[in-house]
């Protein structure tokens, strides 16, 4: 047998050796399929390519090969610590090359497209083989597509731009009937012969030593989506191709800055991540060739490497010194570029995909090959490069190469959409174009929002302005006293109050209260146990004028004794009892009182952290929160169950609600069940009462609507309850107790599904506006994580007694009317495609967000 005909056995590089374990942990997974085709715009002979791509092939163990594990140990001790892999190279088959005869399809190139797909998707054998398959699509007589399909264990991406430009030589050379140069090719055992003597060298040991110094401490990835998802093949792609002038300035400015252009690119989407997400620490993920000799970078083979590139970037830092710094990082990345990007993965004990812990991937090919089928010029088109962990930014070509430089962005369809997706591409366009014009600005400055980007974050997806009627709950309540004088308005251990009845107990309760001088800006505390005169006293203290400051009975003493203190009240109720006093007043309201300006309610937060602080919210915007929620929320009219403390505004809502628009209010549990109260209509809870909601009997369980707040939560924490109430409409309402209640609310219609991840908190309510902004009060982008500031007719008077804390946390709002304020609400969020807002956490739960 000649040596061409014989099976050869060779060892595997530490690159094949990484993707075969990762495949045999699914091995019918098509996630390391990786694929290219070469956009030939002239006619072809096809017999000629078949010929050229049979000698490539012929000159390439690397796709005549599949694997092999050894059986026993004793033949490779050497290597007893991993699996005992080797790579069996085959002699060349005659055929090489399918050809795939398009022309007559309605649409060739979207049915090219379909089909490679398609292919992308067939697993291979890894113990089999082949592991490589190479198709000529032809669209027309002078168009096709010379598609070559692989896995990422026997070639990687820059192996297979190495053998694409084999058999375009190869094939000119044979059209022109010329000798072809010298493949350089060498053999496998040669390429991975590299890699041996490395582990366990000093070089070894220094290489770690920086990576493990540089990776003391590891950030968390740093991504532009809001969600994680793992590692996926399937990927959406979006390509832009960088206007000339635009390309010729970056490479200017490459050079004026003695910079590769590798590292301008960096630069460029540093600042782009630094900006979309307020990180100053960031890691990308940057595939290296791994080849070290001249002969194994001229060989297909498969021995990429994935390191991590760490970039510090502050909102102070021009973008020359950025490029700077970036240079020399890139250095030190390359000067120790043979520690495998696995093993570092293992050492900084990362769990997750391959690299998925590192961050986003950006590949900056410089020099794309310019390949020519005898006269014609082909295009490559990258269709597969291996998994998507999240984002991969690839870069290629430069200003120079006449063919301009095209920015691809890669991204997992779980994390990203279509819009999404265009959107960070053009403002990494917008990024560009900015940083060239003024290399030495801060890049704290760079503007990533376009004109209709900002139009939209600031007015398009905010609170309309609506006219409202701008009245108190008292008139609001005594307009529904007048339409229902006998229906039943509270419901409480079996005794029930009709409006009639509560108007004029609570306006008996008003005059006795008047009586001992409470009146506007005056406050009463309210420390009584969910009933009917606790109802009663509520609506009494707004009735005569002042404002309550409802206490939870349960309360700790300390806390009890704090607020009592700290709100000054001129009466406290502490007592059912105490009522019995205005039992001789008459049944008619005060009159004249309260003004739109004067106090309702002044509720104590805990805040995260420091003593209790007094929240005095205005009848303004508790009469227009109400007047909303009687409109949105038509459900209220029916029976509603008051079940937490009226310490929370929370219950604004639930009873006020019901209250102004004929609803009945049934003062008691989740589970009520006492006088057949029946299935609440209208219900407001928090996330964390879902599982109580879950464990409900059907028959007192909520329909019509039900309002969860105060918590973030997940459609993970719905779907059950969702499934089996499709029904129902749930709304996810947001708000600070400074923003009266809810300012935002997102709306799961019924019928509808929740999605897994964070339920949107939705858009601004009628007269109120929300901003994400930066550390220096500018809208941020779309997607992009800021401080959620809140402005309007929702916003409270301030803190009670603290004019320094309310100066703090209620500014000049930048974007509103003249002499508006807004609300920092300490809370980060960002705008997400449909123009919903989606919370994100706490700003001070965050180690260095800005
Ligand atoms: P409080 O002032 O006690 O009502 O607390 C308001 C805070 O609760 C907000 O600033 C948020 O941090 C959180 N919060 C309220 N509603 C929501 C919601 N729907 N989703 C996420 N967080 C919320
Ligand atoms: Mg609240």
């Amino acid at each position: 047998m000649s040596d061409a005909a014989r099976t050869l056995r060779r060892p595997v590089s530490a690159a094949q050796l990484g993707v075969w374990v990762a495949q045999q942990l699914d091995p019918d997974s098509p996630l390391y399929n990786c694929g290219a085709y070469l956009e030939i715009g002239g006619p072809v002979d096809t017999g000629v390519l078949g010929e050229a791509v049979r000698r490539a092939v012929e000159e390439t163990e690397a796709l005549r090969s599949y694997f092999t594990e050894d059986t026993d140990p004793a033949d490779a001790p050497e290597r007893a610590e991993d699996p005992r892999l080797w790579q069996l190279v085959v002699p060349a088959e005659p055929t090489s090359l399918h050809v795939r005869d398009l022309r007559d399809a309605v649409d060739p190139e979207a049915a090219a497209h379909r089909w490679m797909n398609a292919e992308m998707q067939i697993p291979f054998d890894l113990g089999r083989g082949p592991l490589s398959d190479q198709t000529l699509l032809l669209l027309a007589d002078d168009r096709s597509f010379y598609f070559h399909r692989y896995h990422h264990a026997v070639l990687d991406a820059f192996g297979q731009s190495v053998y694409a430009a084999r058999v375009a030589a190869l094939y000119t050379a044979l059209l022109t009937g010329t000798e072809p140069p010298a493949s350089g090719f060498t053999t496998l055992d040669r390429v991975v012969a590299e890699e041996t003597g490395y582990p366990g060298s000093r070089r070894h040991a220094r290489d770690r030593a920086h990576w493990l110094d540089l990776f003391e401490e590891m950030p968390d990835p740093v991504a532009l989506a809001g969600r994680s998802a793992g590692s996926t093949h399937r990927s959406l792609r979006r390509i832009q191709t960088l206007p000339t002038t635009l390309a010729d300035r970056l490479t200017a400015l490459s050079d004026r800055l003695r910079a590769q252009w590798p590292a301008v690119a960096i630069a460029a989407t540093a600042v782009l991540y630094h900006r979309m997400t307020g990180r100053t620490d960031l890691t990308f993920s940057m595939p290296l060739a791994g080849r070290t000799s001249r002969t194994s970078l001229a060989t297909p083979s498969a021995m990429v490497n994935v390191l991590p590139i760490r970039v510090t970037a502050t909102p102070e830092t021009t973008f020359t010194e950025l490029v700077a710094s970036v240079s020399r990082s890139l250095a030190d990345v390359i000067r120790h570029q043979r520690f495998r990007g696995e093993e570092l993965v293992r050492e900084l004990g990362l769990s997750g995909g391959r690299q998925a812990r590192l961050g986003p991937t950006l590949n900056v090919v410089a020099y794309v090959d310019e390949l020519r089928f005898g006269d014609t010029p082909a295009i490559p088109h990258p269709l597969s490069t291996g998994p998507v962990n999240d984002l991969k930014i690839n870069f290629y070509g430069t200003a120079a190469s006449g063919r301009g430089i095209r920015v691809e962005f890669d991204a997992d369809p779980d994390l990203y959409d279509e819009r999404e997706i265009t959107a960070h591409q053009q403002r990494l366009m917008r990024v560009l174009e900015w940083v060239v014009g003024q290399p030495d600005r801060r890049i704290g400055d760079v503007e990533l929002l376009s004109a209709v980007e900002r139009e939209r974050v600031l007015v398009g997806w905010n609170g309309e302005s609506r006219g409202v009627r701008g009245v108190s709950l008292p008139v609001l309540f005594g307009e529904q006293v007048a339409r229902t004088p006998d229906a039943v308005a509270v419901v409480c251990g079996g005794r029930e109050v009709s409006y009639g009845e509560l108007e004029a107990w609570s306006n008996r309760v008003a005059r006795w209260l008047v009586g001992q001088g409470v009146g506007p800006e005056s406050f009463v505390g309210v420390v009584l146990p969910r009933s009917v005169e606790l109802v009663v006293a509520l609506l009494g203290v707004v009735k005569a004028g002042g404002a309550y400051v409802p206490v939870d009975p349960g309360y700790p003493a300390e806390r009890k004794a704090h607020i009592l203190t700290d709100a000054r009240p001129v009466l406290v109720i502490d007592d059912v009892a105490a009522l019995a006093a205005a039992d001789e007043y008459a049944d008619t309201p005060v009159e004249d009182v309260p003004k739109l300006s004067h106090p309702a309610y002044v509720i104590y937060t805990s805040g995260s952290t420091g003593r209790p602080k007094g929240v005095v919210v205005e009848h303004r915007s508790v009469g227009a929160y109400l007047e909303r929620a009687c409109e949105v929320y038509p459900d209220a009219s029916g029976t509603a169950v008051l079940h937490s403390s009226v310490a929370f505004d929370l219950t604004v809502t639930a009873l006020y609600t019901p209250l102004v628009s004929g609803g009945r209010v049934v003062v008691g549990e989740l589970d009520e069940r006492a006088g057949d109260v029946g299935r609440p209509s209208f219900m407001k809870v928090t996330p964390s009462h879902l599982g109580l909601l879950e464990a409900l009997p059907e028959e007192v369980s909520p329909s019509g609507t039900l309002i969860t707040g105060g918590e973030a939560l997940v459609g993970e924490a719905l779907a059950s309850w969702r499934a089996a109430h499709p029904d129902v409409v749930v709304v996810n309402a947001y708000g600070p107790t400074e923003a009266t209640v809810n300012c935002t609310d997102f709306r799961i219609e019924p019928g509808t599904a929740v999605a897994a991840g964070p339920v949107p908190i939705g858009r601004p309510f009628w007269n109120t506006r929300a901003y994400v902004l930066d550390a220096w009060l500018r809208p941020v982008p779309p997607g992009a994580v800021g401080e959620l500031y809140v402005a309007g007719v929702v916003l409270a008077r301030g803190y009670l007694g603290r004019a320094d804390l309310t100066a703090e946390r209620f500014t000049a709002d930048p974007y509103g009317p003249a002499g508006a304020r807004m609300y920092r609400t300490g809370d980060l969020a960002r705008w997400n495609a449909d123009g919903q807002l989606v919370y994100v956490g706490r700003v001070d739960d965050q180690v260095k967000v800005r």
